[in-house]
């Protein structure tokens, strides 16, 4: 089963705690701080990795999460960095974020790209020493790391893109012009994945041709295969539409020619636009009158046309050498733009999932798994502290969330173990 499309949760790694300690010796009464940072959280990082060829492998795992950092520790120590989570994908997926449809990455080239970024360590006690405060006792929480719910496609790369209905050729004319040896045979459908052939002309010209398979008719309405294929043609520079002129299936090559472009319309305007060049094959089967009268059509239409017979080699090779040429002329092979995420939108990917506030007889009670970390660090009879606590609150968006649940002055909030009397 070919699988191009799935989605997944990714998760990076907290940050971790900040520590707080004093310095301890034999004989020595009451040393500085010495509570150590806590440990950056690991990346969720995608790349794009050559040997696979489908989005299979995320059919059944649907989370992913990065190592957390490790808390300070005694003595200055720094908490250890979570280690990065990388999420390898086929070469041509473009990650986008599920909620938005924000482009977050195209994995077109080797390049890593972190998608979603661990949150930074807190800092031990000892940041928190100052002259008229020699003792702090307390420290900052890691931050969370980002969470994203993100949808994968694979958009394959390729210049050019063979399109056709079934057992017109395709697949014999990839397997003759290139190294790609797709199944061939004389029934439907019998290329159920999209299969990828160097085209190498000379030393220095060569491209990438895509056989792309069941493309039927009702296909760009979600009927049949077709549609899960069409998106794989979105990127083709060029694509070379394959007829069978010889009609020996019973079947007139102008009307098959005309419910590809149709569907082609119907899929995207973009995709009907794509320069074409169409190939009448199965010539040595068809009588002269046959190819003269679909090249008449064809050519009315404004497409320029290429007899062929894959079968035999007959100009296959003149074909390819007019595709190098047209692919010269055009436009490199799009790249999705990244597009960087809002202020707003860092900071809901860093909430999210991460409290909830429940209205419980009067009071606000508010839940949050990480907020518990945070604490940790947080003393409630140090003054610095406590403010640094509402900080917290401030900007993970709780208090927002209170202000939209209706909070009036004087209500009471409860955050785990801690209430107090809401003051705007
Ligand atoms: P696809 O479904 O478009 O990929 O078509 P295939 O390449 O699998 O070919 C379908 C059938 O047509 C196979 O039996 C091929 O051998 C045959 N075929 C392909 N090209 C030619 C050709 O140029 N001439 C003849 N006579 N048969 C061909
Ligand atoms: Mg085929």
């Amino acid at each position: 089963m070919f699988i191009d499309k799935a989605k997944i949760s990714i998760r990076a790694g907290d940050g971790g705690n900040g520590a707080v300690s004093f310095h301890r010796e034999k004989y020595v009464a009451a040393g500085g701080p010495d509570g150590g940072d806590g440990g950056r959280g690991g990346n969720v990082v995608f790349v794009a990795d050559t040997n696979l060829s489908s989005l299979i492998g995320f059919r059944y795992k649907k989370r992913y999460a990065a190592e957390n950092g490790q808390p300070g520790g005694r003595k200055r120590c720094s908490g250890k960095n979570g280690s990065d989570l990388i999420i390898k994908v086929p070469k041509g997926t473009v990650v986008r974020d599920a909620e938005t449809g924000r482009v977050m990455a195209d994995l077109s080239d080797g390049e890593p790209v972190i998608v979603a970024r661990g949150g930074k360590g807190g800092w031990g006690n000892t940041h928190f020493a100052t002259a008229t405060r020699q003792i702090p006792r307390f420290a900052r929480p890691g931050f969370p790391g980002e969470r994203f719910d993100v949808e994968m496609e694979l958009k394959l790369l390729a210049d050019v893109g063979l399109c056709g209905f079934p057992n017109v050729g395709k697949s014999t004319l990839i397997s003759v012009v290139s190294a790609a040896r797709p199944e061939i045979a004389n029934y439907h459908f019998t290329t159920l994945t999209p299969v990828l052939g160097v085209v190498r002309l000379d030393a220095e010209t060569s491209f990438v041709m895509a056989d792309i398979p069941g493309l039927i008719e009702g296909a760009s309405e979600g009927l049949g295969l077709g549609h899960e294929f069409l998106r794989h043609i979105d990127r083709c520079r060029l694509i070379v539409h394959v007829v069978d002129v010889s009609g020996v299936e019973g079947r007139d090559p102008i009307e098959d020619f005309e419910k590809i472009n149709e569907e082609l319309r119907r899929f995207s305007p973009s995709l009907s636009d794509r320069p074409m060049l169409v190939a009448g094959n199965k010539c040595d089967l068809a009588a002269p009158e046959q190819i003269e009268a679909f090249q008449a059509h064809v050519e009315a239409a404004g497409y320029r046309f290429f007899p062929i017979s894959a079968a035999t080699r007959q100009g296959t090779d003149e074909l390819m050498q007019v595709v190098a040429a047209e692919l010269a002329k055009l436009p490199p092979i799009v790249r999705y733009e990244v597009e960087e995420p809002s202020e707003a939108e860092r900071m809901s990917a860093v909430r999210k999932n991460q409290f909830t506030v429940e209205k419980v007889d009067g009071v606000f009670v508010v839940e949050a798994e990480w907020l518990a970390n945070s604490l940790a660090g947080v003393n409630m009879d140090d003054y610095e502290s406590l403010q640094y606590f509402q900080r917290v609150l401030v900007q993970s968006g709780i208090i927002k969330k209170l202000e939209e649940m209706g909070v009036q002055e004087g209500d009471t909030v409860s955050v785990l173990d801690f209430e107090f009397e809401y003051v705007p």
